[in-house]
């Protein structure tokens, strides 16, 4: 018989618990599943990601939908049997606003994050004044740029769109998916299909046209099966897809309130230290943390990849949930909620119209708003203490959206370091974190600083993850690891 293998993962956010998932799966397969041990610092499994229900609202803290258009999200909830779970976006508002002088302004039909591709709802929409059309409407003639090294979203975007559209339209847009500073948003690791469309169509505009009828002509050929909205959730909130890992992992070790504080390698297994003083044996490891929170984890072990991890900056950021009666907001919440551009000096973010969006989030005749802040251009607000941001986020609503009376109640969230900004160069240093950890056989890293940030980019690196620890475990002849 052969004996089982053992592997620790440390981290109870989507990455550890999707790595977990997707290794019980690969070992059920294989007929030789492996014993695992999830360590969580905390005394819940879920990370950011968490949902609770008030007086009927059900708020989101960390994440409150996930894109349909990266797949490993929703194939996970379909191997996990929620999919009947899952809720699209209201379609009769599928709309955002962006505020400009005042005002919250649609953005216009078919403006995908920095250009448009729909010419029409572009040349109408009083977003952007004539000279800006005309400055972006230049776009299709620009050359693409010789130096094919990495190069900022913010370089990008004034190259190719011009300054305006960089503060007043890209600049908000990104700024509530990263929360980082454009000047040194990697574009090549963070959006780098507009790279991919600068070089084969020569412009963004053109090739966002021209892929758009291919995908209408592709669509009307193929047109099967259920039809999702961008953004999905569950019925009862994100976190019904880590208690749905959870509850489907039996066999799994949860070791909560447990901090893992140092990996190291030992006679050919691995060691992971805790801090109340227990030592974990296992054959191969999996950090699935934030990577500062790895850096001295592997300071002893492998202090290469701990600088290098070292480099990855993280921005904070807060959400606040306030529900109101509806007849106290006098503005129509005609779409999903607006983003803030930071060159306006005001001090949100974001705000969502989170029961507009989804169904199910506030209770009849009621609403329920949530507000984004801090992140790289926001510090100062993330600094505020509680009373001081709850105060300035209902000012800030009264400014957008006339709101007068104070909420049925609202709440804070904090998100300490959350958010890695993958700055210009990040491909280049998760090359050298890669090269670095072949040197390591047994040693894996998950989580969101590594290949994507948002749920479904954290989901599918976790089971690629657990895909070469299982083939580790199984297949591989180990050599030594001290
Ligand atoms: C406010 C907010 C809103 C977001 N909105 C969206 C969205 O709408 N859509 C989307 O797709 N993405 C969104 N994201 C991004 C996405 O939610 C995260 O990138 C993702 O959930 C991170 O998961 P993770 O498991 O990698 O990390 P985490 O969720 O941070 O989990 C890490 C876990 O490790 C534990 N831990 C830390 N140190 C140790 C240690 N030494 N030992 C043991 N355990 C430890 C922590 O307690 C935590 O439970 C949002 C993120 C935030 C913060």
């Amino acid at each position: 018989m052969k004996s089982k293998k053992k592997v620790v993962i440390i981290g109870g956010g989507i990455s550890g618990l999707a790595t977990a998932y997707r290794l019980r799966e690969l070992g059920r397969e294989a007929g030789n599943p492996p014993e695992i041990i999830l360590v969580e610092a905390t005394s819940r499994l879920g990370g950011v990601i968490e949902s609770c229900s008030r007086d009927g609202f059900l708020l989101e803290g960390g994440p409150d939908s996930f894109i349909s258009e990266k797949p490993a999200g929703y194939e996970l909830s379909k191997r996990l049997g929620i999919v009947p779970e899952i809720i699209g976006t209201n379609h009769k508002f599928r709309r955002s606003f962006i505020y400009k002088k005042g005002r919250l302004v649609p953005v216009p039909e078919g403006f995908y994050l920095i250009a448009p591709s729909q010419i029409p709802a572009f040349l109408t929409t009083p977003l952007l004044d004539w000279r800006t059309k005309f400055r972006m409407g230049c776009e299709f003639f620009i050359p693409g740029r010789e130096n094919q090294g990495d190069e900022s979203v913010g370089s990008f975007v004034r190259r190719r769109f011009g300054e305006t559209t960089l503060q007043e339209i890209a600049q908000p847009m990104i700024g509530g998916i990263y929360t980082a500073d454009p000047e040194f948003l990697s574009l090549a690791a963070t959006m780098p299909q507009f790279l991919d469309l600068e070089r084969q169509y020569g412009s963004v505009i053109r090739g966002l046209i021209t892929r758009k009828k291919l995908r209408s002509k592709n669509a009307t050929q193929t047109a099967s099966g259920p039809r999702y909205s961008l953004f999905l959730s569950f019925r009862e909130g994100m976190e019904s897809l880590t208690r749905a890992i959870v509850a489907q992992l039996p066999e799994v070790s949860f070791r909560m309130n447990a901090f893992a504080t140092e990996v190291r390698a030992s006679s050919g297994k691995w060691k992971v230290a805790l801090q109340r003083g227990e030592v974990l044996e296992a054959d191969a490891v999996c950090i699935a943390l934030s990577a500062f929170q790895a850096v001295p984890l592997l300071l002893k072990a492998a202090p290469g990849i701990s600088c290098d991890l070292g480099m990855i900056p993280y921005e904070s950021v807060a959400t606040v949930n306030l529900a109101y009666k509806r007849s106290e907001i006098p503005h129509s919440l005609n779409g999903f909620g607006f983003v803030v551009p930071a060159v306006t000096g005001r001090k949100i973010v974001a705000c969502s119209f989170s029961s507009v969006k989804f169904a199910g989030r506030a209770p009849q005749e009621m609403v329920l708003l949530r507000v984004f802040a801090g992140g790289a251009l926001h510090r100062q607000v993330y600094a505020m203490d509680d009373a001081m941001l709850d105060h300035t986020v209902k000012e800030e609503l009264r400014h957008y959206l006339g709101i007068e009376t104070p909420p049925l109640f609202s709440s804070i969230k904090r998100y300490p370091k959350t958010m890695p900004q993958y700055r210009v160069g990040h491909l280049g240093l998760m090359k050298s974190v890669q090269s670095k950890l072949a040197g390591f056989p047994g040693l894996y890293l998950a989580g969101n600083a590594y290949q994507g940030i948002g749920v479904p980019d954290c989901i599918k690196w976790a089971e690629l993850t657990a895909e070469s620890m299982g083939q580790f475990l199984t297949e591989r002849e180990r050599p030594e690891v001290s």
